[in-house]
């Protein structure tokens, strides 16, 4: 059980005491007056809800800096991987052809919702390591003329890369196709302002960045691209044009939204802001990633990426090589000191993962590391280096 004073001089809001941190890429930990938000039911229909909707839809809007309303935002009922359908199924024409950029299980998730939808694609698939790169993409779409738009994942949480959109976005623009981003895990603590990358739609969802619970994502498209996007989709619930047409129309939700979840966002997105926006948030995180890794090095364990690529977001580290080391000791023996880490989610080696989002500053990461340091301990492992053919791999793989 965890003492309640375990969390008593935390400066930054906490969890509910005795609640386990979650060192997770959403759901992740929430402030307490997210959760309070929650306290208060609301009918659909009715103009304070509605208001609501409209006042989310404006905060999202401004966080991509458009300010000559070329975009408008749709919020969607749902998880994340809902609102990745709903925009594929809706911007991709049904004779159209996307390029995805894969580079762990989220990119290979985006090919996957392709063969669902039954349109045609075609995969860059870089493997754990590795970012897609702008010469590579200008390459493929040159190659293939058929390619009307390419998806990328901004922040590929499988392995906690950050891959470089910017450069894609260029690639992407000179040969006039069409970019897509799933900026799930990266929006709200990474800039992805339309005026300096160049993409049609990007999709987000409640519980990354923004730190809301999970309920719905949303989409921030061009109106062009909406106005397109009518009678396209494969989804009567995932149709992004029919849900923006009849939120315009009327200010509500087509099917039932999680109210709740949306007032919880409202606070979050409120908490958001005077945090300094998207460069306060980026600015915490960051801290937090560095805090983290550097505490971890000490111990020696290893990243799986180098220090170029590394998100603020998540990190992956190897196991350690130790032959007492046991992934499942080692998360419940984390879990008894408050804090729930993640499984890895790698092809060939074994990992875990730290997250650095959600209400945690510094200190809590501290706390991380030192948790991590009286684990190995109970298990008997002295050195948290990981296997030498781990190493090897990622010197092959990585080069
Ligand atoms: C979280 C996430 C998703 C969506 O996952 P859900 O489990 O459906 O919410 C999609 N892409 C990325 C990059 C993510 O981090």
């Amino acid at each position: 059980m965890l003492a309640e004073t375990k969390f008593a001089a935390e400066p930054l809001a906490r969890p509910a005491l005795g609640e386990p941190y979650l060192l997770t890429p959403g759901p992740l930990t929430t402030a307490y007056s997210v959760k309070q938000a929650m306290l208060r039911d609301w009918g659909s229909w009715d103009g304070d809800f509605r208001a609501m909707t409209s006042d989310m839809r404006r905060r999202l809007l401004a966080l991509t800096g458009d300010t000559n309303g070329e975009f408008d935002c749709v919020p969607m009922q749902g998880s994340g991987s809902f609102c990745v359908e709903a925009m594929l199924g809706s911007f991709v024409p049904r004779d159209g052809k996307v390029l995805v950029l894969a580079n762990g299980a989220y990119g290979l998730r985006a090919a996957q919702t392709m063969q669902y939808l039954g349109r045609a694609y075609t995969l860059i698939d870089k493997g754990d390591y590795l970012p897609p790169r702008g010469d590579e993409v200008a390459a493929a779409l040159e190659a293939d003329h058929a390619i009307t738009h390419v998806i990328a994942i901004h922040c590929e949480t499988s392995s906690g890369i950050l891959n470089p959109v910017a450069e894609i976005a260029e690639a992407v623009h000179a040969k006039g196709r069409k970019l897509l981003v799933d900026s799930m895990s990266a929006f709200g603590a990474v800039a992805l302002d339309v005026n300096e990358i160049r993409y049609e739609a990007m999709v987000s969802s409640a519980n990354k960045c923004i730190e809301g619970v999970p309920g719905f994502g949303f989409i921030i498209a061009r109106k062009s691209e909406l106005e397109a996007a009518k009678g396209r989709s494969h989804s009567l619930s995932l149709d992004v044009h029919a849900q923006w047409a009849h939120m315009n129309k009327t200010g509500q939700w087509r099917y039932t939204p999680p109210t709740h979840v949306v007032a919880a966002f409202l606070e979050a997105l409120r908490q958001h802001e005077a945090e300094g926006g998207v460069a306060g948030r980026g600015a915490r995180y960051t801290r937090n990633r560095d805090v983290m890794v550097s505490g971890m090095r000490e111990l020696g364990f290893e990243t799986l990426l180098k220090d170029r690529w590394l998100s603020p977001i998540i990190v992956t580290f190897f196991n350690p090589a130790h032959a007492n080391f046991a992934f499942d000791r080692f998360y419940e023996l984390m879990k008894d000191k408050g804090f729930i880490i993640y499984p890895g989610k790698l092809t060939v080696v074994d990992s875990f993962r730290v997250g650095c989002i959600g209400q945690m500053d510094e200190h809590v990461m501290r706390r991380v590391v030192e948790a991590a340091a009286q684990s190995l301990d109970e298990m008997g492992v002295d050195t948290a280096a990981p296997p030498a053919a781990a190493i090897a791999e990622r010197a092959k793989l990585a080069a």
